[in-house]
């Protein structure tokens, strides 16, 4: 019998503060590619990949595949609280702070609010560090978030956590494979 293209659906939600780069961890997820000027009005609100696990083959029955389905907060962050319609279903959240901004990250604290008022009790959520070659190479950006404090937050609220990229690629694929472990690891 042939193999499925994929063995789990799994529906993401990519939530954070406006302009913190949730678009573009999306765009480089399915697109492999990076926008330094987005335009705003064209945000990004879906976006499906198939991911392969990378550990998953020692059950014996060959690598394990995900069909990712993610949606973008885009251009409704300014109402705070989404509807409810939004995170129905959900398996998956990535809660989106940039690594520059104190202020994203404090915020970080009312979209998980959000997120638990509404979503399915058992989404499993990752914490994502965005915007982390800002702080790297020559001419670093100023640091507005300790990584460790950041892992202490994670750590506290039960939530994976990952620093990322959108412009490098960095900590992108891990960030939804690690929470896609962690989904498929309850079932
Ligand atoms: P959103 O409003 O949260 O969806 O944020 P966007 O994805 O539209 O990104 C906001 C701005 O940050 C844009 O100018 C992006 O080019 C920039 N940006 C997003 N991700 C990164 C990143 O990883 N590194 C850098 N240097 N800039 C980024």
């Amino acid at each position: 019998m042939a193999s499925p293209a994929w063995h789990y659906v799994l529906k993401f939600i990519i939530t954070g503060d406006a302009a913190v780069g949730k678009s573009s961890l999306l765009v480089r997820l399915t697109d492999q590619r990076f926008l330094a000027n987005p335009d705003p009005t064209l945000g990004v609100e879906f976006g499906s990949k198939l991911l392969t696990l990378p550990d998953s083959s020692s059950s014996g029955s060959g690598p394990t595949v995900v069909k990712l389905q993610c949606w973008d907060t885009a251009g409704t962050e300014s109402f705070r609280s989404i509807t409810r319609s939004y995170y129905r279903g959900a398996a998956g959240c990535l809660l989106v702070y940039d690594v520059t901004s104190r202020k994203s990250f404090d915020n970080v604290r009312i979209w998980l609010a959000d997120v638990r008022a509404h979503a399915d009790a058992h989404v499993s959520c990752i914490l994502v560090g965005s915007k982390r070659d800002l702080c790297e190479g020559d001419s670093p950006h100023p640091r507005a978030v300790p990584t460790e404090l950041a892992q202490q937050f994670a750590n506290d609220e039960g939530l994976l956590f990952v620093e990322a990229s959108a412009r490098s690629g960095d900590g992108v694929e891990e960030a939804f494979i690690r929470a896609a472990e962690e989904i498929i690891g309850k079932v």
